[in-house]
Formats: C-alpha cells, sequence, structure tokens
C-alpha cells in the first residue's frame, strides 16, 4: 500500500480500478501516409467533424470547450504554421509536432489568462491530427472496468469526450495547469480529481481510492484504509445537513475557502466563500520548469486578488518539502520528510528565492486586502526573521516606486505543537492565527497523516488535538488576533461544531459544495 498526495484537487471520493492512460502515438513511429494514416486534409476534415460532433453532443462548458478546439483548427494560422514546417523539408507527423510547439509557446506567452490556456488546446488539437496522420490512435478507451479511475500524464479534452462516464469514477493525473481542463470536467461531471500526483508505479489493474478532499490517492490500500475510507465517505454524506455553526459568543463562524489554483477562487467565491482562507501557492512551483521569477508569481497573485472580487486572500507562502518535492531545486532526500525541511524552514534557508515571493505577495496586496501566512512555524525566531525579510522587501519597494501593501498583514499556521505551545509569544507577532489540523493532528499524535495503518490514531477529534486547537484560541483570543482553522478538520458538520464550540473565528474548506450549503443556510 503507498499513499501520495496532489497538488491540486477537484472535491469529492471514490474507490475503484486504475486504468493508465497510454500516451499518444509517438509521432515517430508513425510514417505519413503508412499503416492507415491519413493526409493532412483528411486529418483536418476528421479533427473538424470530430469536434463537430463533440461540441454538438457536449453540454455547458464542455461543449464550450470543443467550440473553441474548432475555431482552432480553422483558424489558418494553424494550417499556415504545418505548411511552413512542411515547405522546411519536415515530415507532415514532425511538420504538426512542430507546429504545436510553436504555437503552444506562443500562446503560453501571452498575458491573459484565457488566452494562456489555449496552448493545451493547440496541443490536444495537433495531437489528433498527429495521431491521424500516423495512422495511430492512441487511447483506447474501450472496455473500461465499472470503476474506472482514469491514470494519465495529463488528460485532454478529446480524451474525455470519448469517455463513458457511466464507468468512470475519477481522474488522477500527474500534470494539469490552473486553468486545466480536467477539473473543469471533472466538476462538470461530479466526479473527484488529483492533480500533480506522482503515476509512477501505478498500473492498470491496480486498486485506487483518491480522496479529493484531502487530496490523498492511496495505491493498494489494505482493508483498514478501506474501511476508514468508506466510513468517511458515509460521515461526510451524513453531515450535509447543518447551519453555519456558532461560536460560543452566539456568532456565527465566519466561512471561507481553500484554493490549490485560481480556478478554485473563482468556485469557492462563486459558491459564497467570504474570502479564501488558504491559497496553496505549491501549484505556482509545481508547474514550473525552473523557479518562478517575481514577474510570474505577481502576475498569478493579482490575478488570484481580482478572482477575490475585494474580499480577503490568504496567501500562503511556499509550503514544500515533506511529501510535495520541487525537482529542480534539487533537494536531498530525508530520512524524514515530514520532521525535515519543510515550509518556512526552506524558505528561509533560500531566503534569496523566499525574497521573490514575499515581493509579489507585497505587490499583490496594493490591489485588494492580501494577507501572507507561514506554513510550519515551530519557533519565534523563524516568525521574527520572515517579519524582518518582508520589511527589507517593503523598504525595497518604497524605494523603487513599485506598488505595493506596505502594511502587509503577516500570520502564521499553528500546525505544530511547538508553535501551539509557544502561541502567547507568537500571537504577539502574528497578525492571525490558521490552524492546519492535517499537520497539527499528525504532529500532536506523532502519527503520519499518510500512513493508513496508524489512522486511528490520526484523528482531529483527539482530545489532545482539541486542547491544542483550544490553547491556540485562548492565546489568540488574548492577543486579539483572528483565529481559523484551514485543515481538513472543518471539513465535516461535527468538526465545525467542534471547532465552534472551541472558539475559532473561521473555518476554511476545501469543499464549494459545502460552502455554498452553509452560505445558503
Ligand atoms: C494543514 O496542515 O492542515 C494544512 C491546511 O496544510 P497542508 O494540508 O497543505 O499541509
Ligand atoms: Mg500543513
Amino acid at each position: 500500500m503507498v499513499t501520495r498526495y496532489g497538488i491540486a484537487s477537484v472535491e469529492g471520493m471514490a474507490a475503484g480500478t486504475a486504468v493508465l492512460l497510454a500516451k499518444g502515438a509517438s509521432p515517430e513511429e508513425g510514417a505519413p501516409g503508412a499503416g492507415g494514416g491519413m493526409t493532412l486534409d483528411e486529418a483536418f476534415e476528421a479533427e473538424k467533424k470530430k469536434f463537430e460532433a463533440f461540441s454538438r453532443e457536449g453540454s455547458g462548458e464542455t461543449a464550450g470547450i470543443f467550440a473553441a478546439h474548432l475555431e482552432i483548427l480553422e483558424d489558418p494560422m494553424l494550417r499556415e504554421t504545418i505548411e511552413g514546417r512542411l515547405a522546411d523539408g519536415l515530415s507532415p507527423v514532425d511538420a504538426v509536432r512542430a507546429a504545436s510547439d510553436e504555437l503552444a509557446a506562443m500562446f503560453a506567452e501571452i498575458d491573459d489568462e484565457y488566452l494562456r490556456a489555449r496552448a493545451d488546446d493547440v496541443r490536444d488539437i495537433c495531437r489528433g491530427l498527429s495521431d491521424r496522420l500516423s495512422g495511430g490512435r492512441s487511447n483506447t478507451l474501450d472496455n473500461l472496468p465499472e470503476d474506472a479511475v482514469i491514470v494519465a500524464e495529463e488528460l485532454f479534452p478529446s480524451d474525455t469526450a470519448e469517455m463513458d462516464f457511466g464507468k468512470v469514477r475519477a481522474f488522477v493525473t500527474r500534470k494539469g495547469s490552473v486553468t486545466s481542463h480536467v477539473s473543469i470536467i471533472a466538476r462538470s461531471k461530479g466526479i473527484p480529481a488529483l492533480l500533480g500526483v506522482d503515476i509512477d508505479g501505478i498500473g492498470t489493474g491496480d486498486r485506487l481510492l483518491v480522496d479529493g478532499n484531502t487530496r490523498q490517492l492511496t495505491v493498494g490500500p489494505d482493508e483498514g484504509a478501506e474501511k476508514a475510507f468508506f466510513a468517511k465517505m458515509k460521515q461526510l454524506a451524513e453531515s450535509d445537513e447543518e447551519d453555519v455553526p456558532l461560536r460560543p459568543a452566539g456568532t456565527p463562524v465566519a466561512v471561507f475557502g481553500n484554493a490549490g489554483s485560481l480556478e478554485d477562487i473563482t468556485v469557492a467565491i462563486e459558491a459564497g466563500a467570504e474570502g479564501i482562507g488558504l491559497f496553496r501557492t505549491e501549484f505556482v512551483f509545481m508547474n514550473a520548469s525552473y523557479f518562478p521569477t517575481e514577474e510570474e508569481q505577481f502576475a498569478i497573485y493579482r490575478e488570484a486578488v481580482r478572482r477575490c472580487n475585494g474580499k480577503p486572500l490568504i496567501i500562503r507562502a511556499l509550503d514544500i518539502g515533506g511529501d510535495k518535492a520541487l525537482p529542480y531545486l534539487n533537494l536531498p532526500p530525508e530520512e524524514n520528510p515530514f520532521l525535515g525541511m519543510r515550509g518556512v524552514r526552506l524558505c528561509l534557508k533560500h531566503p534569496e528565492g523566499f525574497r521573490l515571493q514575499v515581493r509579489a505577495i507585497l505587490r499583490a496586496g496594493a490591489f485588494g486586502p492580501v494577507r501572507m501566512m507561514i506554513p510550519m512555524v515551530a519557533k519565534e525566531g523563524e516568525l521574527e526573521d520572515v517579519l524582518r525579510l518582508v520589511k527589507v522587501c517593503t523598504e525595497e519597494l518604497e524605494r523603487e516606486g513599485v506598488a505595493h501593501d506596505p502594511t502587509l498583514q503577516v500570520g502564521i499556521m499553528v500546525e505544530t505543537p511547538a508553535a501551539v505551545l509557544m502561541a502567547p509569544e507568537l500571537a504577539r507577532k502574528a497578525a492571525f492565527f490558521s490552524i492546519g489540523t492535517n499537520d497539527l493532528t499528525q504532529y500532536t499524535m506523532a502519527a503520519d497523516r499518510g500512513n493508513p495503518g496508524v489512522a486511528p490514531l490520526y484523528n482531529p477529534m483527539d482530545p489532545a488535538v482539541k486542547r491544542a486547537i483550544e490553547m491556540t484560541v485562548v492565546a489568540g483570543r488574548e492577543a486579539g488576533i483572528p483565529v481559523g482553522i484551514c485543515g481538513e478538520m472543518a471539513s465535516t458538520a461535527e468538526g465545525r461544531r467542534v471547532l465552534a464550540s472551541l472558539g475559532v473565528d473561521s473555518v476554511s474548506l476545501s469543499s464549494p459544495r459545502q460552502i455554498s450549503k452553509l452560505k445558503q443556510k
């Protein structure tokens, strides 16, 4: 049994059988026109018919995706680029591939999120064309089992258009951009999806448990893990009917949303969230092949602010380490990664890189109410170091005349027992506390959050965890700072009731469906 985490997800839980989707037919393998391959004209015509049918048969957003595909396919720019490469002497398959790279790169550069997302469309269209030219047809989805969990490097709209959703339970992919179609389609079909997952070693036929709420994938679960999974599923289904819980003072707990991508922000705000309580920035870094520049980060954070429509946005500093790796940082393997170079420890170890994120967040703060949140704090000194860096960056931006928020609020995640024990001291320096019950539970109970063998111990409702939360709330209240929760403990009605009774000011939820249920009442 193996447990892995995705970096983003579409909520929901599903158990099923892995179906590994083959990569597209390799262009090198197909000689043009051979093996039943088509000519370029025929390939264009066949793809046109396919997209017309998909957009006719699809509904809502899915139909829109294929209408956009059709537009790109019929845009002379695509045909002309391919013909240009043919004139350079490339084979039809290579010409399509070269055109795909060229146009996708061009779209990817555009400073407009909608147009940038068209890069994926171009690649999807060109893959379909080259399949037809080479005579290879990839990704046969015939004979799916009744409980298929589709596992792929990347899923394109064309893959999903041909799927029998009566049989598909979930998606698991290694790649998935913030504007990824996989998440749109998963949401529209009401199935969970995990993106940014290490899929190495997963084979067709493997039993998988997909938890889009905790972003957790279990491969080959044992009996205990199966039991715990289905018990949680049942509990979630039962916890639907409730009102926003009240704090001891009688005031309702505020409801925020957790986001792992820009899309998640839009969905949470549309569902009625009062703001974003946790914007996980890992995806910004994990979707890149190099450390993103300040400008690249700023563009994403500013867009995040725009999507919040004036509501507060808490941007979490990079929380890499533990289960999340960044290949280009070349971090040495650790014996105990969850007790190793994680979160703020890593940020402070590389202040030159961290500085770029701090500056980008400060700059985004000029466009709306932004707060910065520091993960994995264990010592006051760590918060002090971050605050010093924020001060230095603020002064730099001031000198450079660059718009920024000169009074950026910096809060911390309380997710280590050390932070709980030092909460009164930390509360004097932090602008807010956000309790990360996912990690706080594992560190308090000394029970790995990804190890179903110790699942009974990994329980946020354990009296020890509740006491840790209460101590944090009391320290926050005495210092006059808000205390929220952004861990999954808030994803059940029972958890929310306990949290409210302990006096937390807000909960931040990963599930847009839960947000809208609570906010409708
Ligand atoms: C947590 O630890 O509760 C949390 C919200 O952070 P993450 O799940 O990203 O570690
Ligand atoms: Mg955490």
